[in-house]
């Protein structure tokens, strides 16, 4: 009735037609493996500083726009000072408010795929061309000399470290390239960079290259995606950039509460990733042991495997063993794939006894 004459799509901002909601159904399963989450309880001793600092934050005042105890307790963390850090509600707010203030008509972005999906949907959300420079087919490695050419005239290059979802780290050398050969801005997503050690991260760079920005979220070591908390370590002039364009208040008073809490205590959380990356090493093992089965080497939180029958795997796990993993199998490059989250050593065990059920084989690793 009086929506005979609501054609939304017709009224849409023309770039914004093929969007369609993002709602990824998981059916409640028994053991989620499929989002690269922190599946481990956070130490005692950080949830109860997380519990007292709920308790203490008044809900009736708005947050501080700029989280500035949270952005002094993350450039502790890295050896700075606040000018060089903001945060924003979880990376991917972060991502979208770098394409929208530095992307658009007539700009580009390079990325490297197979990589996190949001980097193209916000691109064409906001107009950005996408220049990919495809990953090798087999060891998903980059072409250095192909990324050089494709970074000329680009507003912006994004390099994934560990890369979401093949697992590899990036060459070093070949963020260092792109700073002295080129002139884009460069964004190291470091989402999972404390499952590879910190020694892997380029975060101590940022204070002397002007064009290099490193992206943290506290969704994966920090087991906290739930509570949308990430941050962007770069240039003070970019920061600055981006927090006049964030909406203002999307870190709310609990997050940054929680969040601080956390950040004070990240130590208690070391035996936490100690374990998951332990996990990795005896997942990985054990998916290997399968029959047919490749396995990618990873330093995250996840792996890359794949599968004769992926998708056909991926539901019978679902459907008869309550498990879920991510099925990647129609993603260019990735046939046959799943990415599987590492989880607890029980949530490890339940996946590696499910797919050698499926399989028709005994499991070839034992606990
Ligand atoms: N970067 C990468 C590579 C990711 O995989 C993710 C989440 N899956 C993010 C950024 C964003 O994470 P969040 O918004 O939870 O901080």
């Amino acid at each position: 009735m009086g929506e005979k004459n609501l054609d939304v799509a017709a009224r849409l901002r023309p770039a914004l037609r093929s969007f369609e909601p993002y709602d990824p159904a998981f059916s409640p399963c028994r053991v989620n493996l499929s989002a690269n989450e922190n599946t481990h309880e956070l130490p005692g001793e950080v949830r109860e500083a997380i519990s007292a600092a709920l308790l203490a934050t008044p809900l009736n005042r708005y947050p501080d726009p700029m989280a500035n105890d949270l952005r002094d307790a993350l450039a502790r963390r890295h050896g700075t000072d606040r000018a060089h850090v903001v945060v924003g509600n979880g990376g991917d707010e972060l991502l979208f408010n770098l394409l929208f203030a530095f992307g658009g008509p007539g700009r580009v972005l390079v990325t490297c795929p197979p990589d996190f999906a949001e980097y193209a949907n916000f691109a064409r959300m906001t107009e950005t061309e996408v220049r990919g420079v495809p990953r090798d087919a087999d060891d998903f490695s980059i072409d250095a000399d192909a990324l050089v050419a494709a970074a000329e005239g680009a507003a912006l290059v994004i390099l994934t470290s560990p890369n979401n979802p093949t697992g590899d780290l990036v060459d070093r050398a070949l963020v260092r390239r792109l700073l002295d050969e080129t002139d884009a801005l460069v964004l190291v997503d470091e989402a999972y960079v404390e499952f590879a050690g910190e020694e892997a991260s380029v975060a101590p760079w940022v204070e002397h290259e002007g064009r290099l920005m490193v992206l943290r979220t506290l969704s994966k070591a920090f087991a906290l995606a739930g509570l949308r908390v990430g941050y962007l370590l770069a240039n003070p002039s970019v920061v600055d950039a981006l927090a006049a364009v964030r909406q203002i208040y999307s870190v709310d008073v609990l997050a940054q509460a929680v969040a601080l809490a956390a950040v004070e205590r990240r130590r208690a959380l070391a035996p936490v990733v100690a374990d998951v990356v332990a996990e990795r090493a005896r997942l990985a093992a054990g998916l290997a042991g399968l029959d047919g089965v490749r396995v990618w080497p990873s330093a995250a939180n996840f792996v890359l495997v794949r599968v004769p029958h992926a998708a056909e795997v991926r539901r019978r796990l679902r459907d008869e063993h309550s498990v879920l993993v991510r099925d990647f199998s129609s993603a260019p490059g990735l046939d046959d794939c799943l990415r599987v989250t590492v989880g607890t050593r029980e949530e490890n065990d339940a996946l590696l006894d499910a797919l050698a059920a499926i399989r028709g084989e005994r499991p070839s690793v034992s606990s």
